[in-house]
């Protein structure tokens, strides 16, 4: 019922809000922005007479321990054939990473999915070849994160990944490696080894990994009978770069270079999306890396969960209208 409810949905486009709870020993501030909130609204105080309401697809409250019931129909439509793309977006510090990886006894939407979409295909009378790859837009470059990076700085870089277009439109990325997976565990290893090569990269070379997007492609390949191939889509999970405005952050030098970027190909998501969602002609995908990577999966044949993180805490307040904001554009 839930997967019929949403392939009815305009645009396959779903978006839901996520509050974070209030950490142990965060200050909080006299003033409580969040005032209300239930599973489809959350009332925004602006000042101490003014107040906004939004309403979403599904708010998950700061008590909501993991969100993945609303990624299983897309898990399923994706073994049906569907290109997918599951984004985390919020300012850093919102819950992002906690979202997509989770903590250990709390696994995030990617390992659960993964799980899930092995489990599901054993059920599918055809049989899949799965492969699994994962990658980093930084200041739009385009990096794999599982091939190792260089040590030192005098040993060669990997090749630098591009983006080409097969004549049927379909996108491909030069040179990123796919790693044929047959389990979750397989599937899983790679995962912590992406992540894992997230984090050095950026403090190696002095990045945060909040200033960057972090994106994972499972290509799933069915076959009707051995040898023949029915089609290849592609289920992406994105862990977006922080939100914040970089003109709020006082950052300046190569921080305020990454800002801009990590700003830029965010507004020219929200514009793909907005577009989507309008069923506009024109689909302005060719403003960022980021849009130009997913062009074949987002859009008619696909399907598409935004989930927008936003923060409980006074002096965030601004950010989380902007996320706001950016998430009811979306709708
Ligand atoms: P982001 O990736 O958006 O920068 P993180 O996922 O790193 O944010 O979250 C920041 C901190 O808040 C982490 O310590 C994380 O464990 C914690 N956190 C975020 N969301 C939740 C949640 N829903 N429940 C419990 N802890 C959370
Ligand atoms: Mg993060």
């Amino acid at each position: 019922q839930v997967l019929n409810d949403f392939l009815d949905l305009k645009g396959n486009i779903r978006v839901f809000c996520r509050i974070r709870p209030v950490a142990l020993g965060e200050n909080f501030g006299n003033f409580k922005p969040i005032v209300a909130m239930d599973s489809s609204y959350v009332l925004l105080r602006l000042s101490d007479n003014k107040s906004r309401c939004y309403s979403f697809d599904k708010i998950f409250l700061p008590g909501s321990s993991q969100v993945f019931s609303e990624v299983k129909p897309v898990i399923k439509s994706a073994l049906d054939g569907y290109n997918a793309c599951i984004f985390a977006y919020g300012q850093t510090g919102t819950g992002k990473t906690f979202t997509m990886e989770g903590s250990p006894d709390l696994p995030g939407v990617v390992p659960r999915a993964i799980e899930a979409l092995f489990r599901e295909a054993v059920d599918c009378n055809h049989a899949f070849l799965f492969t699994f790859s994962m990658l980093e837009i930084y200041m739009g470059n385009l990096k794999d994160l599982l091939i190792t990076q260089p040590r030192k700085a005098m040993d060669p870089m990997p090749p630098c990944l591009s983006i080409k277009t097969d004549p049927k439109g379909g996108i491909e990325i030069d040179n990123l490696v796919a790693f044929q997976v047959s389990d979750f565990n397989q599937a899983l290893r790679l995962y912590r080894l992406g992540c894992q090569s997230r984090s050095t990269a950026s403090t190696n070379c002095n990045t945060s990994s909040s200033r960057s997007h972090c994106l994972i492609r499972l290509s799933i390949t069915s076959f009707d009978a051995p040898e023949r191939q029915r089609e290849t889509n592609k289920v992406w999970f994105i862990d977006l770069g922080g939100s914040e405005r970089v003109l709020k952050t006082k950052a300046w030098g190569r921080r305020l270079e990454e800002g801009k970027a990590i700003n830029l190909s965010l507004s020219a998501l929200g514009n793909v999306i907005n577009a989507l969602q309008r069923k506009k002609f024109h689909v302005p995908y060719r403003n960022s890396k980021l849009t130009q990577v997913l062009k074949d999966s987002l859009g008619e044949s696909s399907k598409t969960l935004m989930l927008v993180h936003v923060s409980p805490r006074e002096e965030d307040l601004c950010e989380t209208i902007c996320s706001l904001n950016f998430a009811t554009r979306a709708k």
